[in-house]
């Protein structure tokens, strides 16, 4: 089964536990407005065949130590059930970890199989309700949701992550709402602030498409201090 890959990372750190080999596939269902990947969202790619892959992976095996392994990113990797279901099955049958870090927004038929062969999900949770959802990103609150009940019933060790955006939801009670939200999820591990940043403008700027957030500032270092500790204060209350 061929996938299209944007590009690859042999020693990424940000992309789930230890030391991983992430592959980030093209395209993407969805326009969120934080997007600081719109390189990824159109065109062929790379063309690559899971085997070929899982090949070029096994060279990188030596550097995963314990905890690392193989990230599927994007772009939207559930466009491409099908590869991801086989990639994913591969990897378990060589003892790979997997990880995958996908917005929730697509269930189809591979979806079972998928997280049947996913060891960690990073899911992003971009918004509180379903109205916001959809002008954020495109989709609803509910279907991610949906997603997130999914990994829940397959036991998958879950991330949920939020980009937070200096004006959009920079708030506590933002924070909190979604907080709750984690909450109900016994799969989910960590609940995560990201700050958002204006490292992706250039690329906007470079594919000639209309950046929705230009003119907005990166969060602060201090900003995001202070929503961690709120954070860190509702989780020792619970
Ligand atoms: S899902 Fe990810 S790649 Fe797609 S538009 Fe949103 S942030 Fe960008």
């Amino acid at each position: 089964m061929n996938a299209k890959v944007h590009s690859y990372e042999s020693f990424a750190t940000l992309d789930g536990e230890g030391i991983r080999f992430a592959v980030f596939l093209k395209g993407c269902n969805l326009r969120c407005l934080c997007c600081h990947n719109p390189d990824t969202w159109n065109g062929e790619g790379i063309i690559i065949d899971s085997h070929e892959l899982v090949k070029k992976i096994e060279r990188y095996r030596p550097y995963f130590s314990e905890k690392g392994g193989v990230t599927l990113s994007g772009g939207e990797p559930l466009l491409q059930g099908a590869f991801v279901e086989e990639f994913f099955k591969l990897l378990k049958e060589k003892g790979i970890s997997t990880a995958l870090d996908t917005s929730g927004s697509i269930i189809d038929k591979h979806t079972d199989n998928i997280l049947k062969f996913t060891d960690h999900l990073l899911l992003d949770i971009k918004q509180a309700d379903n109205e916001s959802y959809m002008k954020f990103a495109g989709c609803t609150l509910d279907s991610v949701l949906d997603f997130l009940e999914k990994a829940n019933k397959h036991k998958v060790r879950t991330w949920i992550r939020t980009v937070i955006i200096p004006g959009i939801n920079d708030r506590e009670e933002f924070v909190e709402k979604i907080f709750r939200i984690t909450q109900k999820y016994p799969c989910v591990e960590k609940y995560e602030l990201l700050p958002f940043h204006t490292m992706g403008f250039s690329k906007y700027e470079k594919l000639k498409i209309d950046n929705p957030l230009k003119g907005y500032k990166a969060l602060s270092a201090e900003r995001l201090d202070e929503l961690n500790s709120y954070l860190k204060k509702l989780n020792t209350a619970e």
